[in-house]
């Protein structure tokens, strides 16, 4: 064992349905804009883009059930409800026909967005990573393996805020599908097991305010909620 300065942090992990073993995370991947509706929702043309990448830090995961406080910095706090796939095996340059080969499971997570400061990024040329990747960004639920839930393609992704629906898709209306995002990320990074990723969210994206209570689902695959403090 190294000697270290001081004692690192924890590894990020998440529980596995049907298993004692927690799953440890790696890196947290995040797609953007890959519902059409969405991509309209915030004024784009969902039929000219190529698939875009951002990433969150793991420390940034929450699990569900958790009560956070309101992100600081921001008045614009959106929710964004996705699929998360979850790698168990890793690679560079993997061909599409063999992408879901590297996926362990699938779980329902929140993109936590500051949309004040992404809108003012966006705005002036500058990185995302203050509207993506703040404290408590990034809560999810526990990882279903491929054993129970298969490759999910289609079904209800929702998000509800103290009981009203406020996204209402289905995982069909994915412009890049699960095998597509993993064989075109790991053209740019190295994927590795442990690696989590956000699958983009559809319409109907809002603000979250205090007191809220949100709960986020995908047909097959689970739950996550999140209660705002
Ligand atoms: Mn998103």
């Amino acid at each position: 064992m190294p000697s270290y300065a001081f004692p690192p942090a924890a590894v990020p992990a998440l529980p596995i349905v049907g298993g004692d073993a927690l799953f440890p995370v790696h890196r947290i991947y995040c797609v953007g804009r890959n519902f059409a509706d969405h991509a309209i929702e915030m004024g784009h043309d969902p039929s000219k883009e190529q698939p875009f990448f951002f990433q969150k830090n793991p420390d940034t995961l929450v699990h569900s059930g958790a009560t956070i406080a309101y992100p600081k910095g921001s008045r614009d706090v959106h929710h964004e409800v996705e699929l998360v796939v979850a790698l168990k095996q890793g690679g560079e340059d993997i061909p599409v026909e063999r992408a879901l080969d590297h996926v362990f499971g699938y779980a329902v997570g929140l993109d936590l967005t500051r949309r004040d400061l992404q809108a003012e990024a966006k705005k002036l040329g500058r990185p995302w990573e203050v509207a993506k990747a703040f404290e408590e960004s990034a809560p999810c639920s526990a990882i279903v393996p491929v054993a129970i839930c298969g490759h999910p393609d289609q079904g209800r992704i929702f998000l509800n805020v103290n009981g009203a629906t406020r996204q209402d898709g289905d995982l069909n209306q994915m412009i890049w599908k699960v095998p597509e995002m993993i064989a075109i990320l790991s053209t740019l990074f190295r994927l590795a097991p442990g690696d989590l990723i956000f699958a983009g969210t559809p319409a109907g994206v809002g603000p979250i305010g205090r007191g809220d209570v949100l709960e986020g689902g995908v047909d097959n695959v689970g739950e996550v909620r999140l209660t705002i403090g």
